[in-house]
């Protein structure tokens, strides 16, 4: 068999052109003689790799001179820890929007540094939907203020900025970070798991405004430290190497296609694509709310569950892999990040109109 369309929602699909120049690159990166997996991390061909990656990705997110960006490991559920240690200093709570399953496991982890104040929660009720920023109830003595941009079990995404004044806002973007422009300025830290849409699983991207570095409480693990790391280049100690070298080649792909800008667009037109198809459907249905439907997972269910299993054989016989929803909710889950292109999302919508024509 050959590559399928891999709808997971992470790991997640990588782009088949940087796949191929990794492969091209293997064993003997640039004329090396290694492999990038293979060489020190303080040597000039990896400082070069790392420094390119960083300059590419702050040109991709236009990341103002005041922020550092960090190449960590501990993944986006290290950054739930990581975010109250750095950031309380002399505060003793923040506050957290619920949205999901994975803002609720921020909110379970920040909860053994602080008190926690849940300002809003969202994403129950079905349609799920996200409470207007009129309806939280937020706390003016809070170190920052925690949201999840995407949530993608759930496939509720904002599509709006928060307003958090002086407080810090801090997102969780790890399904959502270059699926679009950001203004990274309205941001104290954002931070993201690489394996949905940056690349390898082992990398954690952390991107700190300056002035927040001197907030980390003294029991802070120096890797996870955002001053220690952000004073040693990402390298307090042994770096990512590989996952790093990846995600700068996934940084440069999407830089020789036009940026955030026309990453924005095509994710609009195949979500469009996908949400158009299930809404006219009476045999597929998504449960969240137009105005917060997510660009990058899309569940849906089918009208008899007892199909989930046919469904899936099917998809999986015409190339079409990883369509299974998260264990928590059932159904399916299109998780459609920067590396599957419309083709993808035409090849799935044929697949679910034949399948819909079989049984429904
Ligand atoms: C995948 C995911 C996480 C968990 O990431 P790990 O890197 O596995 O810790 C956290 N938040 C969101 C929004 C995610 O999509």
């Amino acid at each position: 068999m050959g590559r399928v369309f891999n709808f997971s929602a992470g790991p997640g699909a990588l782009p088949q052109e940087v796949l191929e120049q990794v492969r091209e690159e293997l064993l003997d990166w640039h004329g090396a003689g290694m492999s990038v997996m293979e060489m020190s991390h303080r040597g000039k061909a990896f400082v070069g790799i790392a420094e390119r990656a960083e300059q590419d990705l702050r040109r991709l997110m236009n990341i103002p001179d005041n922020y550092r960006v960090l190449f960590l490991q501990g993944g986006a559920t290290g950054q739930f820890s990581a975010v109250p240690m750095n950031l309380l200093g002399d505060h003793d709570r923040a506050d957290y929007i619920q949205t999901g399953s994975w803002s609720k496991k921020a909110i379970a982890e920040a909860g053994k540094y602080c008190q926690v104040n849940v300002a809003a929660e969202g994403g129950k009720d079905q349609p799920m939907s996200i409470p207007p920023q009129d309806q939280w109830q937020t706390d003016s003595q809070a170190a920052y203020l925690h949201y999840t941009p995407n949530e993608t079990i759930s496939g509720v995404e904002f599509h709006w900025v928060p307003e958090s004044g002086d407080v810090p806002l801090v997102a969780d973007m790890s399904s959502t970070i270059l699926s679009r422009p950001v203004d990274v300025s309205k941001f104290g830290v954002i931070y993201a798991g690489a394996q949905k849409n940056i690349g390898p699983a082992g990398l954690t991207i952390v991107i700190v405004r300056e002035d927040l570095l001197d907030r980390a409480s003294a029991h802070t693990p120096s890797v996870f430290n955002y001053k220690v790391q952000a004073e040693a280049d990402s390298m307090s100690n042994t770096p990512p190497t590989f996952a790093w070298y990846v995600a700068g080649l996934v940084f440069q792909w999407i830089l020789e296609r036009g940026g955030l800008e026309a990453m924005a667009e095509r994710n609009r037109a195949k979500a469009d694509k996908l949400y158009g198809f299930i809404d006219q459907s009476g045999f597929y249905a998504n449960p969240v709310a137009r105005d917060c439907r997510s660009w990058m997972n899309v569940p849906f269910v089918l009208a008899d569950d007892g199909l989930d299993k046919a469904f899936l054989e099917g998809a999986e016989e015409a190339g079409l892999a990883t369509l299974k929803g998260h264990r928590s909710v059932g159904g399916m889950r299109a998780s459609i990040y920067n590396a599957l292109g419309e083709d993808a999302i035409d090849a799935l919508v044929d697949y679910m109109k034949s399948f819909e024509a079989r049984h429904g």
